[in-house]
């Protein structure tokens, strides 16, 4: 025989229960069938208790819906010849129950006895139910075998007792036997009693264990135990096999699939566990059995977290030493039933702490401060503290035992995320190691452990992506159409979380979709600031997260600091963090280093060439940068190029703008403040520690252009073309180009427009292309050269792309 526990989404709906019949009816051998209450109905019962127990009439409203949600049940599932029956037990059932409410609402008293006899109706009346719809079902209740007794205030069941009832009750099985979850009641005086919320998984265990049943099967409402809660993040996949004790670990820190206790008698009787879907009975599910499925590999298994978790700890120096403190701290809480679930003290012994849920946090300090007042009036033990509002998380798996290296990465991986471990446990079994965050950072947290330990095999990535123009919108363009390659080929998913333009911002943790980001972008009420787009970031709180800033603007390159502060990647296009001032630009890449973060800007010199990585590369390798010479201005070049008789100068630079070569603001790059930028940039990434102002600059347009508006400047700039035009045939006759070079030679700082012959190596440099000219200790002689496209939106996107792929740790 097996046992099957269907949960309280198996019974919630007139369809759910259709297949609970298909799939019992298909068993074969005799089977006992234990069912919750319809999904959700524990809850309002104790809600309505509790309404009626302060006097609230509305209890009454609440009472209707529990009446009016079973009347549908029945309405639909019951076989006609039976529905008679069944509405005449039910309508009884609800009848006292609506008495034992009329009774607490008038005396405005809800004793525990009393809460516990509401909440019984709920599986009481689902079993009769179900019990009248499977072709041949006898319905039992399971007050009259599971026997429980009180200690430490919690009703335990009495093993010996349950179980020689439950032999009794079923020495002769019927092809099926309906039980209803849950409920008990006292050995002594026959008081309704539970096993605790989420406890028919343990009733069918008890069941299972007492009778030496073939399995036990836990239908549900996934396709079995999942690495990861489910409901808290969203790449969680079925475990195909556990070992008892990786169930045992798992659930007793919260994952709800499995009531934990339910664990306890059937891996005694070395009975099976299979976790099923009633909703997609064809799912392999979740075995568990005596040993694991070794052969995964994997050192962890699964992720365990609970949400509701509150930190005390008893701190003193009058501790060190002093033997028995723990034993009294456990024996206070034990004696007034409080549930202990992680405790941790350091080897010198001058503080445990221990995590207990929030509910009980004050009852924990009361009893604490009370067991210790002499020791805190002497100051040898501080005041108690409790610390609310915390998150525990556990991994688990048998195959950590013995493996060096597990807590290393668990930590690590935390810690580069800018999560926080407030306190730490593990066992000398290592089957579980526990720690104890912040509650914000739980989803994160389970999120990077997720991903790090591979339990996922993709890797994630997610973006906020602000500045929606010309290069910000071929970035999008090319994640697009790259995304399912780098999934396919790599393993790596770019979601985009967030973005913005200079209006709005969006954000989707889940991910926003690059078909119609326009269109969402639009219609999102939220507008761009940003202030905005820091808050929206750091709130959200999310894992692996980077930054792109494809806008020219200040004020985003000031929010920078704060990001990278918080873990976040920064991927830049835009320069002015970069170069703006030396001491700014060091305490990004420092933040950056000590969160073990990224902060990329190789496009803010020469687009998409791999300039800023080559220089690193040279430094890190010992080498020592001596000099660079480099046309770095695609615009300026571009300008140069386009110059002929029927382009004047005012006409190139226009052209230079509306191909997006230039900075949007062209200005940028005539009075030459670009090049300086990208100067100071690769001046500092060689080594030297230069400012803007250290530029010297040898300028082609005079002072006067830069000083109005935009409007002004494309007004004035015609003006020059007649000069430029002559000054541009000469050069011609004399076979040379105008180029405009950054120098760094030996530390010194310099821009200005040359005259280079052609056999100069500037001298070739088509449309916008850049060049560079790197003098090295190494590469002294023949300086290493590094050439082609150095503007221009898609290839500056693709640089940004290739930064924002360099986090990603992918091959
Ligand atoms: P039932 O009513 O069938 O007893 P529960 O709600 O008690 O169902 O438990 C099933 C739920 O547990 C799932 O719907 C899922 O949201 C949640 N859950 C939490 N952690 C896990 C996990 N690791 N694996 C599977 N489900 C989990
Ligand atoms: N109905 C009870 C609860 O909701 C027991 C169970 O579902 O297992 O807690
Ligand atoms: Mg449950």
């Amino acid at each position: 025989m097996k046992v099957l526990k269907f949960g309280g989404t198996s019974v919630g709906s007139v369809e759910s229960i259709k297949n609970v019949k298909k799939i019992v009816e298909a068993c074969d051998e005799p089977v006992i069938v234990v069912v919750s209450a319809l999904g959700g109905i524990t809850d309002k019962l104790i809600e309505t208790a509790r309404l009626a127990g302060t006097g609230d009439s509305e209890y009454l409203t609440h009472f209707k819906g529990i009446i009016h949600r079973h009347h549908n049940v029945i309405d639909g599932i019951v076989p006609e010849k039976r529905k008679q029956e069944v509405l005449q037990i039910v309508n009884e059932l609800l009848d006292e129950l609506g008495n034992i409410f009329r009774g607490v609402s008038l005396i405005k008293d809800l004793s525990a006895k009393t809460q516990n006899t509401i909440v019984s109706y709920g599986e009481r009346i689902s079993s009769v139910i179900v019990s009248r719809v499977i072709n041949d079902a006898v319905h039992y209740d399971s007050r009259e075998f599971i026997k429980t007794e009180v200690q430490f205030n919690k009703n335990i069941v009495d093993f010996d007792l349950t179980n020689e009832l439950v032999r009794k009750t079923f020495k002769e099985l019927p092809k099926v036997s309906l039980v209803p979850g849950f409920i008990s009641s006292d050995k002594k005086n026959n008081d309704v009693t539970n096993l605790g919320r989420g406890g028919s998984d343990y009733t069918a265990a008890i069941l299972a264990a007492a009778l030496g049943a073939s399995r036990l099967e836990i239908w549900t409402d996934v396709d079995g135990f999942m690495t990861a809660d489910p409901r808290v993040i969203s790449n969680t996949y079925v475990i195909e096999h556990l070992s008892f004790i990786e169930a045992m670990e798992l659930c007793n820190f919260g994952a709800k699939v499995i009531y934990p206790p339910t664990i306890y008698p059937v891996y005694h009787k070395n009975i099976p566990i299979v976790i099923k879907n009633t909703f997609n009975p064809e799912a392999q599910g979740t075995l568990i059995t005596q040993d694991s499925a070794s052969g995964e590999g994997k050192a962890i298994k699964g992720i365990s977290s609970i949400n509701d978790t509150c930190l005390i700890t008893v701190t003193g120096l009058g501790m060190v030493g002093v033997i028995g403190i723990n034993y009294r701290i456990f024996k206070a809480l034990a004696k007034s039933g409080v549930s202990v679930f992680l405790v941790s003290q350091a080897s010198s012994e001058n503080n445990t702490s221990f995590a207990v849920k929030n509910a009980d946090a004050d009852l924990a300090v009361k009893v604490l401060t009370e067991e210790f007042a002499q020791e805190i009036e002497m100051g040898e033990i501080s005041e108690i503290s409790a610390e609310k509002d915390l998150a525990t998380v556990a991994i688990v798996g048998e195959n950590m035992k013995h493996t060096p290296g597990i807590a290393g990465k668990l930590f690590n991986t935390l810690g580069r995320n800018g999560i926080n471990v407030i306190a730490c446990a593990q066992g000398a079994s290592e089957t579980n190691i526990s720690f104890v965050i912040e509650l914000n950072s739980l989803r994160k947290a389970l999120n990077v452990i997720h991903d790090s330990f591979f339990l996922s095999n993709v890797q994630v990535l997610n973006l906020f992506i602000t500045g929606i123009g010309l290069v910000g919108k071929d970035l999008l363009e090319q994640i697009r159409k790259q995304q399912p390659n780098l999934l396919k080929d790599k393993s790596l998913r770019l979601n985009i979380v967030g973005l913005a333009n200079s209006k709005k911002c969006l954000f989707r943790r889940e991910g926003i979709s690059l078909d119609h980001y326009e269109e969402e972008l639009k219609a999102s009420p939220l507008s761009a600031s940003p202030a905005a787009i820091r808050d929206g970031i750091i709130q959200m709180n999310i894992f692996n997260s980077v930054f792109v800033d494809c806008t020219a603007s200040n004020e985003i390159a000031g929010i920078y600091k704060d990001l990278l502060n918080h873990n976040v990647s920064v991927v830049a296009a835009n320069k002015i963090a970069a170069s703006s001032a030396y001491d700014n630009y060091a305490e990004l890449k420092r933040i950056a280093r000590k969160r073990d973060v990224k902060f990329l800007f190789e496009t803010n010199v020469g687009a998409g060439l791999p300039i800023i990585n080559t220089i690193n590369n040279l430094i890190n390798s010992g080498d020592k940068i001596l000099k660079i010479e480099a046309v770095v201005s695609g615009t300026l070049n571009f300008i140069f190029n386009v110059l002929s008789e029927d382009i004047p100068l005012s006409k190139a630079i226009r052209l230079a703008q509306e191909s997006g070569y230039s900075e949007p603001d062209p200005r940028l790059d005539l009075n030459g403040q670009d090049v300086v930028r990208k100067l100071v940039i690769l001046a500092r990434e060689a080594g030297y520690r230069v400012e803007q102002s250290d530029v010297v600059k040898k300028l082609f347009i005079p002072e006067e252009y830069f000083q109005g508006s935009l409007d002004d400047f494309w007004k004035q700039i015609p003006k020059l073309d007649k000069e430029f035009e002559e000054r541009r045939k000469k050069l011609v006759s004399e076979n040379k180009r105008y180029r405009f070079v950054a120098t760094l030679d030996g530390g010194k700082v310099e821009v200005g427009l040359q005259e280079v012959d052609s056999k100069h190596p500037f001298y070739q440099l088509e449309g916008s292309n850049n060049v560079i000219l790197i003098t090295t200790d190494r590469y002294k002689e023949y300086p290493m050269v590094i050439k082609g496209y150095g503007a221009g939106a898609m290839v500056t996107a693709a640089g940004v792309f290739a930064d924002i792929i360099s986090i990603a740790n992918i091959r």
